[in-house]
């Protein structure tokens, strides 16, 4: 039997595998064995589902534990379940679930978080937090931060993405940024991606599991069913445990810093690197200045601050420009749009300071 999972010595990359939820007995047992055929070690399944209108299947509930149960016993693979209110956290330690997580629905609320966190205190089991729907890195680390003050010693986060009332080819916005900084602020935190529910199709899951892996992930949550387009929920993003071995052969798996190789090169474009972000740093700073001259002026001029046909041509122009270069559109408006919104910022200041 494989040793019991322990967070802060992961093996990269962590596999957690399995349905979206459990639904019968069978189903649960077959998935199980079928997954640990292909090798993995962590089974995952909802009890407990949180699902966004009424009268879809919520989950079977406590009858599902005892499946978890005899996955133990019969496979000795580890399960994993959710948990979002204190009932779910006494159910899942009485029938002896290894690793329990919380959803993006309850780590978008701090009441819940408490009540879960005070619930586990003192209890030596590993626990993973999902991204809150909504993108908020201090709510996320206030949903693991509660948990740490509990006392819970293996910890880890797990990136879902984000809910967007804007058209998207995901079914929740990877919003890279936001582990990337959840990582910069607890750099000793595991993180792992769930491909299934960013995704919400099987098209992409290979695409964001590896991006996942060059961001240096410690791991992956991939929803498996034996038959993928009959699962009674999230049907459309599940795929068969053979389809994920296929999918983790696809990965390349790179490191953050190979043994035996010369980081000179590296060194070398990191030195630029810092040199041109100086340099933008400066100018942004010389602009700024410019802008508040402009602030100076329009106040004393008795001038709106948005002139909405000067800001519009700048950003046209940029726009033009950025053909010419390997410079996305996209990032081209987005940071002129940033610079713009400080000028403004720094122009309401003027125009409210006192004469
Ligand atoms: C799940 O993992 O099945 C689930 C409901 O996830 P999320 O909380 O990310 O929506
Ligand atoms: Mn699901």
């Amino acid at each position: 039997m494989k040793s019991k999972l322990d967070l802060n010595k992961i093996e990269r990359p962590l596999i957690i595998a399995g349905p979206c939820s459990a639904e019968t007995e069978e189903q649960v047992l077959n998935s199980a064995r079928l997954l640990k055929e292909e090798g993995i070690g962590i089974f995952r399944a909802g009890i407990w589902k949180p699902r966004t209108r009424p009268n879809c299947f919520e989950g079977v509930g406590r009858e599902g534990l005892e499946w978890m149960k005899t996955v133990q016993k019969e496979t000795g693979l580890q399960t994993a379940t959710e948990v979002a209110n204190v009932n779910h956290v006494f159910d899942a330690l009485k029938y002896g679930v290894d690793i329990l997580w919380v959803g993006a629905r309850t780590s978008a609320n701090p009441f819940a978080m408490q009540e879960i966190a005070d619930a586990l205190q003192g209890v030596d089991i590993p626990v993973l937090v999902k991204n809150p729907v909504n993108p908020d890195v201090e709510l996320w680390m206030g949903a693991l931060e509660r948990l740490e003050k509990a006392g819970i010693k293996q910890l880890g986060a797990i990136h879902r993405g984000f809910s967007s009332y804007e058209h998207s080819i995901y079914r929740n916005i990877p919003q890279w940024q936001i582990p990337i900084e959840l990582k910069r602020r607890m750099p000793d935190m595991p993180i792992i991606c769930d491909p299934s529910h960013i995704c919400g199709n099987r098209e992409l899951l290979q695409s964001v599991s590896q991006k996942a892996m060059d961001l240096n992930f410690d791991g992956l949550m991939i929803e498996t069913h034996p038959t993928p387009d009959e699962a009674w929920s999230d049907a459309k993003q599940q795929i068969t445990p053979k389809q994920l071995t296929h999918l983790l052969k696809s990965l390349e798996l790179r490191v953050e810093n190979p043994d035996g190789i010369s980081l000179d090169t590296l060194e070398d474009l990191r030195f630029k690197i810092d040199q041109y972000d100086n340099e933008v740093m400066a100018i942004l700073q010389k602009r700024m200045e410019a802008s508040n001259g402009i602030g100076q002026y329009k106040k004393a001029n008795n001038m709106t601050i948005l002139q909405s046909g000067r800001w519009e041509s700048i950003l046209e122009k940029h726009l033009a420009q950025s053909k010419d270069t390997n410079l996305s559109e996209r990032f081209i408006s987005k940071l002129f749009k940033a610079i713009h919104e400080e000028s403004i910022a720094h122009q309401t200041e003027i125009m409210n300071e006192k004469k």
